[in-house]
């Protein structure tokens, strides 16, 4: 083993991802070269502060988004390799992370749809998360892009049996984005979509016969989701922005109906 090819794979042989026959040769080398063995502890005492004082921040909806779509391409190169190529060469570090992060989160919304029999309640919930997580991939936010409420609200005409209320709140920190139709407990729904920062907000609304009620807030898989039954009409708003300003949102969008 030459020191180029020690020093190239350091960086795996630290993160315990090498073969064991592979890092049997690496020990061997650090073994016998004081210069690559002066790397490798350089590496160990970074990676070990880093991991210390690392804040960990949860991927906002948009990045995630960007993420699926810019997977498309690598995993075509990885089945067109000719040898086996570890996976973090073929993609670079940060794909091979983003990828790592995918998987986990469409697992997430894998479970959600196999899992049975839950209460009606529930069902509707997961429904709303899964078309969350499906509004977020490439192409599929909106139907109707317009920041302009006069857009929006009559694209509905005809296409649902209601018409969604559409506040504009951008003076208020949450641009529109558009609408489109999703399909939600059985029936078409409108959709409104708004944003906060890198954050999507899904407002879905159908009719209902329960009279006003309070909002009820509940999270799962890291999105939150806030009912309000209100004039014979229900609004659910799902986003993976925090509570506190998700709240917010849910009062500026009834205050301003
Ligand atoms: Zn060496």
């Amino acid at each position: 083993m030459t020191c180029a090819d020690c020093l190239e794979s350091l960086g795996p042989y630290i993160d315990g991802e090498l073969l064991a026959s592979e890092a049997a040769v690496i020990e061997e080398h650090l073994k016998t070269c004081p210069d690559c063995a002066a790397a490798h502890q350089r590496l160990v005492s970074t990676t070990s502060r880093l991991r210390a004082a690392l804040t960990r921040h949860p991927a906002p909806d948009v990045l995630k988004a960007r993420i699926r779509a810019a997977l498309v391409q690598p995993v075509a190169e990885v089945s067109a390799a000719p040898k086996r190529v570890p996976f973090y060469r073929v993609v670079g570090w940060p794909s091979a992370i983003a990828a790592a992060a995918v998987v986990a989160v469409l697992s997430s919304a894998l479970t959600f749809s196999v899992t049975a029999r839950r209460p009606a309640g529930e069902t509707v919930r997961s429904e709303l998360i899964s078309s969350h997580i499906r509004s977020l991939m490439p192409g599929h936010l909106t139907d109707v892009a317009s920041n302009d409420q006069h857009n929006v609200k009559p694209w509905f005409n005809g296409r649902v049996d209601m018409s969604p209320n559409v506040p504009r709140l951008d003076s208020l920190g949450f641009p529109l984005v558009g609408g489109r139709i999703d399909y939600i407990d059985g029936r078409s729904v409108p959709v409104i979509v708004y944003t906060r920062r890198q954050h999507v907000i899904n407002v879905y609304s159908w009719p209902t016969n329960t009279t006003n009620e309070p909002p009820v807030t509940a999270s799962s898989h890291g999105y939150n989701l806030i009912r309000i039954p209100r004039n014979g009409e229900e609004l659910w708003i799902v986003s993976d922005l925090n509570r506190a300003e998700l709240g917010d949102f849910a009062r500026l969008l009834v205050g301003n109906s």
